[in-house]
C-alpha cells in the first residue's frame, strides 16, 4: 500500500518519533491490524469530582486526542469501512516509528460495564474468548486492557480457554491511569499494540514495564511498582529495551494441525487451599466436601505436606477417591514441587497430582478448564492437569519421554535417520533410559508403546538396573504386574547384585513385596549378607516397619553378621525396645550367641537396659 501522508508531531510525542513538526513521507508500511478490547481496570480510569473513577465513552476520544497514540493524518478510510461492517468503532493509527515497522491500525471494543478487575468472574473471561472468536481472522493481534487485580488470573484462563491459538494476544492495564501525565500506562498500551502488531507470538502474554511475560507464568508481585508483574520460573519471552527483542526459542506453539477454537465451559467449583502448621483437619475435610471439584493445595517447599499428619493424609485421601482433582503446589514464589521427597511421596499416594512449577493462578485456572471439560474421564482430566498444555508448567526430562508415546521417532527425525535399520539403532540406544523413565512414572501407556516399537522388558541402563528395579523401588504395583506378565526377570540383578524385591522392601512398597513374592521371588542372599541388611532396617529411622517388609518378603531373622550379630542382639544394642517385641513376636532365636559369647538378654544386662531385658526375661519364661 503506497500512500502520501503527513505526520504532525504534538506535544505528547515523547521523542519517540521525529522532532519535525510537519513532514510528508510516503507511506510504503504494510498495515497490521490490532483489536484492543477494554475491559476496564486503572488504565482508563479518568479524574472525577471524588478522585478517579472509571468511566464509559471516555478512553477512546482521550486516546484518540494523543498524537503518540493516533495519527489523525493517516487515511484510514478503507480501514473504517471494514470495520464498521464488523460492528466496531472507527480505527485509530499508531504513527510510523521508525523503517521496517508495520503501520499498526487498531480499534477499541469498549465492554460494558467497566470493570475494576477484582469484580471480573469467570463470565467475563468467555465474553473476552468469544470477542477473539468473533474477530479472530479480522485481525493480526489481539490487546487487552484490563485492570492489574485479576490480570493473572484471566491472561491464566485465556491461555486455557483459546485452543491452538495462531495469533498474539497481550494483556495489559497500568498502575496509574493513562490520564496522569505521569503513567505507566503510556508505555505499556504502546509497548502491546506494536507486539502486537508486529510479532506473531501464538500465545496469551502480559505486557507490563517493559517486559512481554507468558500469561500463564506471569503473577502480580507489586500494588505499587510499576513493575507489577514478574514470572519467576521463566524469563520474560520479549524485553522492550531500545529494540524489542523476542525470545523465539522460548515462544510454545501448538502442535497440532487443529483449527483455533475457544472452549468456554469452565467449572468453578474449584478452590484453593494453604496449608500451615497445625491446620485442622476438620477445615480440610470441609473445604474438600461436595460440590468441590478441584483443588490447588498451596504446600511447603518443593511440595511437602506434613508425614505425621494421618488426619489430614486421610482427609485428602478421601477426596482423591471421590475424583475431586487435587493439584499440589508450592507456596514459594519460585521454583516448584518435585515427587522426591519421602513427604512429597506421601502426597502422590493419597492421589495428588505434582503442580510441578504452576502459579497458583495457572492451576486453579487449568483446573477450571480441565473440569470444564465434559467429555473427559477422570483419568484423562489427570493426565491433562500433569501435562504441559500451554507453557505453564517445566516437564522434567523423565516426563518428557513418558508424555510422548512417538519419541524415539521424533528424535530420529531430528537426528536425520531415514532407513528402518537406522531407527532401530536410535531406538535401542534410547531404550534404556526411556524404558526406566516410564517405570519411573508408572506410564503403562508409554511401556506399551515401547514394547510395541521393539524394547525387551529385561533392558538395563549403565548400572544394569532394569525397569522391575525402578517400578519396584518407586511401588507402581500395576507397572510391577504389567512388567511381569512382558516376561521381566524377578531375579535380575544390578551392578551392586540388588534384586528387584530388595528394592520393593526398602521402598517399603508392601503390595509389590507381596505381589513378588506371589510371583515366586525370594531373597537370595548369603547369610551375612541378609544380617548386614537386617542390621542396617534395624537402624533405619522406621525399625519396626522396615523388619515387617524383610518379614512379608520371607527373611530368616535368625542369622547373624560377621561379628555372630543376630538382629535381636543388634536391637539391643539400639536399645530399640518397639523392634525387640516385634522379633520376639516373630518368635526368633532369643539365645543366639555373638562373638563376645553373649545373648541378647546378656547384652541388655550389660548395657543396663531394663525395660529390654524385662522382656526378653519375660518371653525366655513363656
Ligand atoms: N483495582 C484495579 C483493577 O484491578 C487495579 C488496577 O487496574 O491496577 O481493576
Amino acid at each position: 500500500m503506497e500512500r502520501f501522508v503527513t505526520h504532525e508531531l504534538g506535544d505528547h510525542d515523547g521523542g519517540r518519533i521525529s522532532p519535525v513538526a510537519s513532514v510528508t513521507t510516503l507511506d510504503i508500511h504494510v498495515r497490521a491490524h490490532v483489536l484492543v478490547l477494554y475491559t476496564g481496570g486503572t488504565v482508563g480510569m479518568m479524574p472525577g469530582e471524588n478522585g478517579y473513577d472509571i468511566r464509559a465513552d471516555c478512553f477512546e476520544p482521550f486516546v484518540r486526542s494523543i498524537p503518540l497514540f493516533h495519527d489523525k493524518l493517516l487515511d484510514v478510510s478503507a480501514d473504517t469501512e471494514s470495520y464498521s461492517h464488523l460492528g466496531l468503532p472507527e480505527p485509530l493509527a499508531l504513527p510510523c516509528t521508525g523503517s521496517g515497522q508495520r503501520r499498526i491500525v487498531y480499534t477499541i471494543k469498549e465492554y460494558s460495564p467497566l470493570l475494576d478487575s477484582s469484580n471480573m468472574d469467570m463470565d467475563d473471561w468467555v465474553l473476552i474468548t468469544q470477542d477473539i472468536k468473533h474477530y479472530y481472522q479480522h485481525f493480526d493481534g489481539f490487546v487487552i486492557l484490563h485492570g492489574t487485580d485479576t490480570m493473572a488470573y484471566t491472561a491464566s484462563a485465556l491461555s486455557f480457554m483459546l485452543e491452538n491459538l495462531g495469533k498474539t494476544v497481550i494483556l495489559t492495564g497500568s498502575q496509574i491511569p493513562i490520564s496522569e501525565t505521569r503513567s505507566d500506562g503510556i508505555d505499556n498500551f504502546l509497548g502491546a499494540l506494536m507486539i502486537a502488531g508486529t510479532y506473531p507470538i501464538p500465545e496469551v502474554t502480559l505486557y507490563f514495564h517493559g517486559k512481554l511475560l507468558r500469561g500463564n507464568r506471569a503473577a502480580k508481585c507489586s500494588s505499587d511498582a510499576l513493575a507489577a508483574f514478574n514470572s519467576m520460573n521463566i524469563q520474560p519471552l520479549a524485553l522492550a529495551g531500545v529494540r524489542i527483542v523476542v525470545e523465539w526459542d522460548l515462544i510454545h506453539r501448538p502442535t497440532t494441525t487443529a483449527k483455533f477454537d475457544v472452549h468456554t465451559k469452565l467449572e468453578p467449583r474449584v478452590g484453593v487451599l494453604r496449608l500451615f502448621p497445625g491446620i485442622a483437619s476438620e477445615t480440610v475435610r470441609q473445604f474438600l466436601a461436595p460440590p468441590l471439584r478441584g483443588c490447588v493445595l498451596q504446600t511447603y517447599g518443593v511440595g511437602n505436606a506434613p508425614s505425621n499428619r494421618e488426619d489430614i493424609l486421610k482427609a485428602l485421601h478421601e477426596a482423591t477417591e471421590r475424583d475431586v482433582l487435587i493439584v499440589n503446589c508450592t507456596q514459594c514464589v519460585h521454583g516448584g514441587v518435585v515427587d522426591s521427597y519421602a513427604v512429597g511421596k506421601t502426597l502422590v499416594k493419597a492421589g495428588l497430582i505434582s503442580g510441578s512449577d504452576m502459579t497458583l493462578e495457572a492451576a486453579l485456572t487449568k483446573l477450571a478448564y480441565v473440569l470444564g471439560k465434559q467429555a473427559l474421564s477422570h483419568q484423562e482430566r489427570r493426565k491433562l492437569m500433569h501435562d504441559n498444555l500451554r507453557g505453564e508448567l517445566t516437564v522434567n526430562l523423565g516426563q518428557l519421554a513418558l508424555d510422548d508415546s512417538q519419541f524415539i521417532l521424533k528424535v530420529a527425525q531430528v537426528i536425520g535417520v531415514s532407513t528402518g535399520q537406522e531407527l532401530k539403532k536410535v531406538g535401542s540406544a534410547l531404550f534404556p533410559s526411556l524404558l526406566l523413565a516410564a517405570a519411573r512414572s508408572g506410564d503403562i501407556r508409554l511401556m506399551k508403546e515401547l514394547f510395541r516399537q521393539g524394547a525387551d522388558a529385561n533392558t538395563s541402563d549403565a548400572d544394569l538396573r532394569s525397569p522391575l528395579h525402578v517400578a519396584c523401588a518407586e511401588g507402581h504395583t500395576d507397572m510391577v504386574r504389567y512388567l511381569l506378565e512382558r516376561g521381566a526377570s524377578v531375579y535380575a540383578r544390578d551392578r551392586f547384585g540388588r534384586m528387584p524385591l530388595q528394592d520393593a522392601i526398602w521402598g517399603k512398597h508392601a503390595d509389590v513385596v507381596q505381589l513378588l513374592r506371589k510371583t515366586g521371588a525370594h531373597l537370595q542372599l548369603g547369610t551375612a549378607e541378609l544380617a548386614h541388611e537386617l542390621t542396617a532396617a534395624v537402624f533405619s529411622e522406621h525399625s519396626v516397619s522396615s523388619l515387617e517388609m524383610w518379614c512379608l518378603a520371607g527373611a530368616d531373622f535368625n542369622v547373624s553378621d560377621h561379628f555372630g550379630m543376630s538382629p535381636l542382639h543388634t536391637c539391643v544394642m539400639k536399645k530399640d525396645a518397639a523392634a525387640v517385641a516385634y522379633l520376639l513376636s516373630l518368635r526368633v532365636d532369643t539365645q543366639m550367641k555373638n562373638e563376645w559369647g553373649n545373648r541378647p538378654l546378656d547384652e541388655a544386662k550389660r548395657l543396663d537396659c531394663t525395660e529390654i531385658a524385662k522382656l526378653l526375661e519375660e518371653y525366655q519364661e513363656s
